[in-house]
């Protein structure tokens, strides 16, 4: 019996992709194994912190890694590190930030909400928002022009959920923050190009553990020797709030080393197949067209199904449909308000297509 059913909630199928609002990735069974030894035995957990970050950092190339309970507290830390540097009074402070520099730029297509706005996730450092640009272009004068003796760093957003054209690449936020010797953190939650970001030269890098990695709920920054020490102080200040677990941290360590054995050309073919076989099976519901698309920054395919304008229900109708049955059926739904639901294949299993074609096709026959 599924755990959840124990305590009356449905079971999911799941085509969204890996959602922190869905429990994001279901963990790798040996991964799992380990788990639960650490679950089960004590640790000094300030060494564990510090040499599971260690290793973490060996793996992506960087320096040095702080081990976090999400990738929205890795944000927060990160921010709050560049606040306080290892000064414990302000550690202590926060979020009172007790003298300059003090603000955080970004830009206005970056202010994104992943389920949360990460607004909020910058003001309960206590360090002031100075959005640059404007919705849809940010020129490299807006970026200069901002920063002042005030400027603690650049947040950059790498991400669906951020406005795709007419931003700063990273490239060119990371060159001019670095002309004026202001650091650049990257908000990387879901890249799977893990390495990318260090060699890109960014300050710290924050992912999220339970995305692509495929851990436990946890998050990770990782950056310098220097930088990330101030990272890992928080955990006497603003950190403690957001306390990551042995069987998170050690979870993490073991999904990253996973994460590296994968074959991920393989894994890829595997996902084609999939969506190629869902749309198959998708081709005679009326009044839709179907479609493969690529995610813009990751090797991911999704299927597209559109509704065309003259269907007896919205999309939005669809997706609600679809996620009142028993197993839910839960898609991707960001382009929901142009007709358009996604079906991502990371976490599907095979046998989950056709549940998905079959109860679609009642839905719109
Ligand atoms: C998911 C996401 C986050 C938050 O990640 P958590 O690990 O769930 O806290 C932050 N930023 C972006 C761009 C995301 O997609």
């Amino acid at each position: 019996m599924n755990p959840y059913e124990s305590i009356g909630i449905s079971n999911v199928i799941n085509a969204a992709g890996k959602m922190t609002y869905l429990g994001s990735s279901a963990i790798y069974p040996d991964v799992v194994e380990k788990i639960s030894k650490v679950a089960q035995s004590y640790v000094d957990m300030e060494e564990l912190k510090t040499t599971v970050g260690r290793l973490l950092a060996e793996k992506v190339g960087a320096e040095d890694a702080c081990v976090t309970s999400c990738c929205a507290a890795g944000i927060a830390i990160s921010i709050a590190s560049v606040l306080t540097g290892t000064d414990m009074n302000k550690i202590e402070s926060i979020p009172y930030v007790l003298s300059e520099p003090n603000e955080i730029i970004i830009q206005k297509g970056h202010m994104v909400s992943f389920g949360a706005n990460i607004s909020q996730v910058i003001n309960i450092t206590g360090a002031t928002i100075k959005e640059i640009g404007t919705v849809n272009s940010t020129k490299k004068y807006h970026l200069e022009g901002a920063i002042n003796q005030k400027t603690a760093a650049v947040l950059y957003v790498v991400s669906h959920h951020a406005v795709s054209n007419g931003m700063l690449s990273l490239e060119e936020t990371i060159s001019s923050a670095h002309k004026y010797n202001i650091p650049v953190i990257v908000d990387a939650a879901a890249e799977t190009d893990l390495d990318r970001y260090a060699r890109s030269g960014a300050d710290l890098v924050v992912f999220s553990g339970h995305k692509a990695i495929g851990g436990p709920t946890s998050g990770m920054i990782i950056g310098s020797k220097d930088r990330i020490r101030a990272c890992q102080m928080q955990d006497k200040g603003i950190a403690r709030m957001m306390k990551v677990g042995k069987e998170s941290i050690m979870g993490l360590y073991f999904a990253l080393e996973n994460y590296y054995k994968i074959d991920k050309d393989k894994q890829v073919e595997e996902y084609t197949e999939m969506v190629n076989t869902l749309e198959k099976m998708l081709q005679d519901i009326p009044i839709t067209t179907t479609k493969i698309i690529w995610d813009s920054t990751r090797p991911i395919p999704r299927l597209q199904l559109h509704l065309l304008q003259d269907n007896k229900y919205s999309a939005k109708d669809v997706i609600s449909k679809l996620e009142s049955l028993n197993p839910s059926i839960c898609t991707r739904n960001h382009l929901a308000d142009e007709g358009i639901i996604q079906f991502d294949p990371r976490e599907l299993h095979n046998e989950e297509l056709e549940v998905i074609a079959r109860e679609l096709k009642k839905i719109l026959q």
